[in-house]
């Protein structure tokens, strides 16, 4: 069992390769959290890569280059992967040639129509039901997946993610996903089949699929035990919990030693090892964005 002080300790080594959960971890709602920016440039000038992975499935990653960009990171869009692709490759290949109903926003219904999923309205022909964060999410749809699934017995409940909810600045937030899988689940009397997000191992594909790296020598950072830390522990990668987002560290401290986030940090840019720090001339005032 880790005190807090250990939990909370400096890295003492830099990974092959830092995969950063954006909402949260990056910036909250349209603000780069403290150290961000420089941490993601220190990575960049060391030759370390640095890959965006979110749950979040209502913009698709060109989107999320425009973010980015406007918060003053400008970042590939190879750089960046989200439920949008991830939930869109399981079904070209789990369920090809399969008609799909989304419960979605805008880009994951242009993204499935750009890779050719059938997508469908018509309870009778749909075989898939895709629950997503989706905030125009109405009676209509969920009597649609309702037909779908319990009265013609045919479709069945995957879904883009697992979070709760999404975070907000000032404590505030959205419904996520778990929200519409639980209406749909409670009125089908059925379980969701796959849930694609974080943590589910095919996440780690997509974030590091491109990359010659060891994920035991790689970090997940996340601000969330359920998606982000979790998917290091099903995947072997180191993980690292900024306390910006939902998490906290009494509820990491709880955690048996294989649940627990290796390293649990008040500020981001603490990824980088204290020694390292004086090297670069940093401090925690001469932050330029605080
Ligand atoms: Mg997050």
């Amino acid at each position: 069992m880790e005190t807090a002080a250990e939990l909370t300790a400096w890295p003492e080594r830099l990974y092959e390769a830092y995969v950063f959960d954006m909402d949260g971890t990056i910036y909250l709602g349209d603000r780069l959290l403290p150290g961000a920016k420089r941490l993601i440039e220190e990575l960049r000038r060391r030759g370390i890569p640095v890959r965006f992975l979110s749950n979040n499935p209502t913009k698709d990653p060109e989107q999320y280059v425009a973010k980015l960009a406007g918060l003053g990171l400008p970042t590939p869009v190879e750089e960046i992967a989200n439920t949008v692709v991830t939930t869109t490759r399981w079904l070209l290949e789990n369920k090809p040639g399969l008609t799909v109903f989304p419960i979605s926003e805008e880009p994951l219904k242009r993204t499935f129509a750009k890779a050719g999923i059938r997508m469908s309205e018509n309870p009778e022909e749909i075989d898939v039901v895709v629950a997503s964060y989706d905030r125009t999410f109405d009676y209509r749809k969920l009597q649609i997946a309702f037909d779908a699934i319990w009265f013609h017995k045919r479709a069945v409940l995957i879904a883009t993610n697992p979070d709760r909810f999404c975070p907000f600045p000032g404590g505030r937030g959205e419904p996520d996903c778990a929200s519409i899988i639980a209406a749909i689940e409670a009125c089908t009397n059925t379980k969701c089949e796959m849930v694609v997000g974080k943590p589910d191992p095919v996440m780690l594909s997509a974030a590091l699929g491109d990359l010659d790296v060891d994920p035991a020598n790689c970090v997940m950072v996340g601000d969330r035990i359920m998606t982000d830390i979790q998917m290091a522990v099903n995947t072997g990668m180191h993980s690292a919990m900024p306390l910006t987002g939902e998490s906290t560290l009494a509820e990491a401290l709880d955690l048996d030693d294989e649940h627990r986030p290796d390293h649990v940090l008040d500020r981001i840019d603490r990824l980088i090892p204290r020694a390292m720090w004086d090297e670069i001339g940093w401090s925690e005032d001469n932050d330029p964005i605080v």
